[in-house]
């Protein structure tokens, strides 16, 4: 057995949220160096961390990539720093691939990256380890995530996990203030953002792609009850299966935005933001990691692809390098009872092989 389990063991003890992996960072870092890696932290002027090792012979440049972030979860009232996500898991299971390559000898010919990324789950690591140059002459790249029980088992992995793109939608409403006895004299901007809601609820994309879209906060709050609040704000959590199907959604929404506040004679200030792009694979990559899971489970711990309406903000490795070759895998390990859930718990076994499906699609990947 590795010692993969340990450093799990291990990081699970530090957890810390986005941008403030400084612990986890600089351990990984350490660990990494002594593995052999040429290492660069603060990569994008963050807790990024970037080791590489070179083969010194010709040949492609694959990288490994892990996320590094705890979510933030309120417990008793009190907010605390969990692994609730198993991004500690992915750690564990890339600096233990990395050090069992190198010691190995595996790395025969081009150069090996490993991607140490803070920040998933606020959207934004990925896009700062991109400005800091860490896939630059990256040719392929690879990820893995803990999979709930109800996609996949202990002993299964899928070799594409699609992720959703994933999108919030902000609306301010203004309306006008009036006397709560002579609302003919206002414009409530509760009823606009009503009509807008109702509005957004009722369109219609086609219903073969996979689309979500529905308010997840509404805030209006003038101070009194006795007045017509003039400002009302409402968010909507929208997904899709593919790109340009939230393209399609976004204009569509704001359009039903603005013109359910119009209705009323309200207007509206509408903007997108977290812009996590959906999952869009290479053949190749998939093929590379369908191979590794047959290397290490057989056939039979073949799972085929699944699809999330999760985000992954891996994927803007792709959308901001087009010609990276990446790819995906979920390992399926008993988790429950979910995702960012506070009582997450997972068989930790599993990471022994997950690491190895990290190995043999390396291996795959530099012989190809
Ligand atoms: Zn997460
Ligand atoms: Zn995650």
């Amino acid at each position: 057995m590795s010692r993969v389990i340990e450093l799990y063991d291990y990081l699970h003890t530090i957890p810390e949220l986005g941008f403030e992996e400084h612990k986890t960072a600089a351990f990984l870092a350490e660990e990494l160096k002594k593995a052999g890696f040429h290492v660069t932290t603060n990569v994008g002027s963050t807790t990024g961390v970037v080791g590489v090792y070179d083969s010194g012979v010709a040949g492609p440049t694959i990288a490994l990539r892990a996320d590094m972030d705890a979510l933030g979860h309120i417990i008793e009232g009190k907010l605390c720093a969990m692994h609730t996500c198993g991004h500690d898991a992915h750690s564990a299971m890339v600096l233990t691939a990395a050090e069992e390559m190198v010691k190995t000898g595996a790395i025969t010919k081009g150069k090996l990256t490993i991607i140490f990324q803070p920040a998933e789950e606020i959207g934004t690591g990925a896009l700062a380890m991109i400005t800091g140059g860490a896939i630059d002459d990256v040719d392929m790249i690879l990820g893995v995530h803990l999979r709930p029980i109800e996609e996949t088992t202990m002993g299964k992995a899928t070799p594409a996990l699609y992720h959703s793109a994933s999108e919030r939608l902000k609306a301010v409403f203004h309306g006008v203030s009036a006397h709560g006895a002579r609302p003919h004299l206002g414009i409530n901007a509760i009823d606009a953002a009503v009509a807008a809601i109702t509005a957004v609820n009722a369109l219609h994309l086609n219903p073969t792609e996979t689309y979500s879209i529905k308010a997840t906060q509404m805030i209006a709050d003038a101070g009194v009850t006795n007045a017509i609040p003039n400002e009302a704000t409402v968010i909507w959590d929208v997904r899709s299966e593919f790109n340009p199907t939230m393209e399609k959604l976004l204009e569509k929404a704001k359009a039903a935005i603005i013109a359910g506040a119009a209705t009323i004679g309200a207007t509206v200030d509408v903007t997108n933001y977290f812009g996590i792009p959906a999952a869009e694979y290479s053949d190749e990559a998939i093929e590379v990691l369908r191979e590794a899971i047959i290397d290490v489970y057989g056939e039979e711990g073949l799972y085929p692809p699944i699809k999330t309406a999760g985000g992954e903000d891996f994927h803007y490795f792709i959308k901001e390098k087009p010609s990276i070759k990446a790819g995906y895998f979920g390992l399926g390990c008993d988790l429950t009872p979910g995702l960012h859930n506070p009582s997450m718990a997972f068989n930790k076994e599993a990471l022994e092989q997950g690491k190895n499906i990290l190995i043999a699609a390396t291996k795959r990947a530099l012989n190809r």
